[in-house]
């Protein structure tokens, strides 16, 4: 592209966010590294109205990353409860740590690639929205808006395709402030330049958009056909004794990494009364007696869906195999539980 129309393109897309910009919370001043990369953290796997209800009340808890860095990884954990994909709440705390200890957030990209759960996505949105450089955050939206102008059918996942729209976005973020370029492009995708629909009539671009000359933009930037989501059958038991629900930590690495979680059998079909038996052993059980008692859980990840039951079993009050361990009221609100298994706690304790 031509300097003059990533000029033109930088002007047109400020005078219309001037105007048509979304107010987000991780937008308003003070914008720090600190609080550029919570936000970007929490909008990686979850939708930007969920995460404008949940940014303030962390950034007030955790204004900065020694804040973050003194708090216990449980108490970060439960702050970030409702956002989901917990990983990222872990490797943010981890984060912290090494920051808080060296005293700053680079800003080289190899520095910052180094740094836990920060991708190559991650470490260009710092740089543009917290050190205002010309690196622009490929995201959904920015590559598809890329793409469309270029006229480029390629799949966005492709490393063709993603060179090509950085390419062309470098050259726009060059042309004028990155941070707000970057908000501007992001908007415009999410607004104007949607994946169905786009409303190249109103889209302050289009002068430059070979996807709107062609008579079919929205053939330009769109995703290949993912595979279905997977479907397992689950039976999560709630059992009780005069101590306590039975719970334990989740390993720290994988699906819900260092959460908790009560005894429960995930399997592609039905598990058998047998398998329950020896679920309750696994987990060091005794006296265990079926109530009888079940409810409908469900929950939906992006990979996997959940779908079965709650059982209710009581059970002598002796130790459990470790780590776990039998939680009272005050416990439970002490530890990280996922919401996936929040239906186990329905009928009130
Ligand atoms: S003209 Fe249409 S296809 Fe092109 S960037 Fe604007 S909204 Fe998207």
């Amino acid at each position: 592209m031509a300097t003059a129309d990533a000029q033109s393109i930088a002007e047109e897309l400020m005078e219309w966010f001037s105007h048509e910009g979304r107010d987000l919370p991780w937008r308003r001043p003070p914008r720090t590294p600190y609080r550029v990369l919570v936000s970007e953290l929490m909008l990686q796997q979850t939708r930007a109205d969920v995460v404008a209800r949940r940014f303030e009340a962390f950034v007030d808890r955790y204004p900065d990353f020694a804040a973050l860095a003194q708090a216990t990884l449980d108490d970060v954990l439960r702050a970030w409860e409702g956002l989901g994909y917990y990983r990222r709440a872990q490797a943010l705390w981890r984060t912290a740590r090494v920051v808080a200890a060296r005293g700053e957030l680079p800003v080289e990209r190899e520095e910052l690639l180094r740094l836990p759960g920060i991708g190559p996505y991650s470490a260009s949105a710092v740089r543009s929205f917290a050190f205002s450089l010309p690196d622009p955050a490929l995201d959904a939206n920015l590559r598809r808006v890329a793409l469309r102008v270029m006229g480029e059918r390629a799949d966005p996942a492709r490393a063709q395709a993603q060179k090509a729209a950085h390419g062309l976005l470098s050259e726009v973020l060059k042309a004028g402030p990155p941070a707000d370029l970057s908000d501007a492009l992001m908007d415009l995708g999410a607004l104007v330049c949607t994946s169905r629909g786009p409303r190249c009539e109103i889209c302050p671009i289009a002068r430059w958009c070979a996807g709107r000359e062609s008579g079919e933009p929205e053939a330009f930037g769109r995703p290949a056909a993912k595979g279905a989501r997977r479907e397992l059958r689950i039976v999560a038991l709630r059992v009780e004794s005069e101590l306590g629900l039975l719970w334990r930590p989740r390993p720290s690495k994988g699906l819900l990494a260092g959460l908790w979680e009560p005894p429960h059998l995930l399997a592609p079909e039905q598990p058998g009364e047998g398998e329950i038996d020896r679920l309750l052993a696994t987990w060091g059980v005794r006296g265990a007696r079926d109530t009888g008692e079940r409810w409908p859980m469900s929950h939906v990840f992006t990979h996997q869906a959940w779908i079965g039951e709650v059982r209710r079993i009581e059970a002598e009050s002796l130790p459990p195999s470790a780590p776990a361990r039998w939680l009272n009221r005050h416990a439970l609100a002490e530890v990280a539980l996922p919401s996936a298994f929040r239906a186990v706690l329905s009928k009130g304790w």
